[in-house]
């Protein structure tokens, strides 16, 4: 059944076009992930049409009984996979979740501290393009030049010097688990609310394969289509809800708010409108997905994969941020290699392959250039690849990076990337 096919061929045609792209190339980027045909149906189901302002049996609008349902599963499950006492499923996106946790914690002009991008953070941990670096006065750590990880002596350094309100920990590019303890003992020293933003981790927070920031942060937000496998999208949550410490009371009664009140009107009114109910309850079904055993055996799988990746790439003379990883994303510095992170990237892709440059701790050129690459395995292990196939795929990006302009080279490694795709089939449902 097409009712685009007939109704508008040329967007069809393009959606068959990335179709056949997702099918047919190798997706290493670490932030990517495929979801299921469950969630993808939901994702473009009716619910997009309804107008939903507000939170379950408190809308400004009517006919909202059963968006409520599915709201009141997606929070359910989700505080049951984070074991969290609450969970706003709301935000359109991870950036609109930070935004909605920073501006509740901090105020405009006063101090945050979050992890240098060019050392794996976040735009919106203060980038000064980002409106984390526009409203707030930002503070950077970095992680260390021998180890790659957060350096907690520059960390208590600079929270001591600058008293943060708020830090960030966590990040786009970090490969190691994010140390939740040593930031909360930092964050305590100095009296500060300690944000944890597992974006990309969250799939293996909720199986137990990373540290669980419950017991150590204020507040934790996530993406819920990274390593997670849901649909786009982004949440915030607590481990315990609280009274509030800013003084805030409920105008009638007097009544000292939560936490959980004040982040929910935050996320709307304060920066979002209506919801969009069609990826909320997507979101509940990718929940419901993760809370199956199969989930975890999935989330090892991709743990198993990007550590034997790691060890081929090491066995290769691959220099590697902090020397390996505990999570799904590898950080290669290929200074070694002379080659930029934005020419290996461009040849990998005419080879069929698929990772982002991505800036290594001190690097020396410009982000669009860089020096390194970021790969991950939560994509590649949704197909069913196994330890064999990244073995395979390590040696076929390790050809292309030895030889970015030879023609010849690059053929033969897509035509092998080609069979490796066909024989892990993605979406083939969708292309009849
Ligand atoms: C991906 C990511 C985000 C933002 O997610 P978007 O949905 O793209 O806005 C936020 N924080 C971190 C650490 C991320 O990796």
């Amino acid at each position: 059944m097409s009712y685009l096919k007939n109704a508008d061929s040329e967007l069809f045609e393009i959606l068959m076009r990335e179709v056949g792209r997702e099918f047919s190339t190798l997706e290493l980027i670490a932030s990517e992930n495929f979801v299921s045909y469950p969630v993808l149906e939901m994702a473009g189901g009716v619910m997009t049409n309804k107008y939903a302002e507000g939170y379950p049996g408190k809308r400004y609008y009517g006919g909202c009984e059963h968006v409520d349902e599915a709201e009141d599963l997606a929070r359910d499950r989700a505080k049951i996979l984070f074991n969290a006492e609450y969970a706003n499923v709301q935000p359109h996106s991870g950036s609109q979740a930070n935004m909605a946790a920073l501006l509740t914690f901090v105020k405009t002009g006063e101090t945050i501290m979050g992890l240098d991008l060019a050392h794996g953070g976040h735009l919106t941990h203060g980038s000064p393009v980002n409106f984390s670096g526009k409203l707030f006065n930002v503070v950077s750590y970095q992680v260390d030049r021998a180890t790659g990880r957060v350096n907690f002596d520059e960390v208590r350094k600079l929270a001591k010097e600058h008293k943060p309100k708020l830090i960030i920990c966590g990040g786009s590019a970090y490969p190691r688990h994010i140390e939740f303890e040593d930031f909360k003992a930092v964050a305590d020293e100095i009296g500060a609310f300690l944000m944890a933003d597992i974006a990309h981790p969250a799939g293996l927070v909720a199986t137990g394969l990373h540290p669980s920031p419950m017991p150590y942060c204020d507040v934790v937000t996530t993406t819920t289509h990274k390593t997670l496998r849901g649909p786009r999208g982004g949440m915030i949550m607590m481990g315990k809800d609280s009274e509030n410490s800013f003084g805030v009371v409920a105008p009638k009664s007097g009544r000292v708010k939560n936490m959980s009140e004040l982040i929910d009107s935050m996320v709307m009114p304060g920066i979002q409108g209506g919801p969009l109910m069609h990826i909320i309850a997507a979101k509940a079904v990718a929940f419901g997905e993760a809370l199956q055993p199969s989930f975890k055996e999935y989330t090892s799988q991709i743990v198993k994969n990007a550590q034997t990746l790691a060890d081929a790439f090491l066995s290769k003379d691959y220099h590697l941020v902090s020397g390996g990883t505990d999570t799904h994303v590898i950080l290669i510095d290929l200074t070694n290699k002379s080659i930029t992170g934005k020419t290996a990237e461009k040849a990998l892709e005419k080879a069929g392959i698929t990772v982002n440059k991505n800036m290594v701790p001190f690097d020396e050129r410009s982000p669009f250039v860089t020096s390194g690459i970021r790969v991950g395995t939560p994509a590649i292990t949704t197909r069913g690849m196994e330890e064999d196939q990244m073995l395979t795929i390590c040696d076929l990006i390790d050809q292309v990076i030895d030889n970015p302009e030879n023609e010849f080279v690059i053929t033969n490694v897509k035509s092998t990337v080609k069979e490796l795709c066909d024989s892990f089939p993605l979406y083939d449902d969708l292309l009849n």
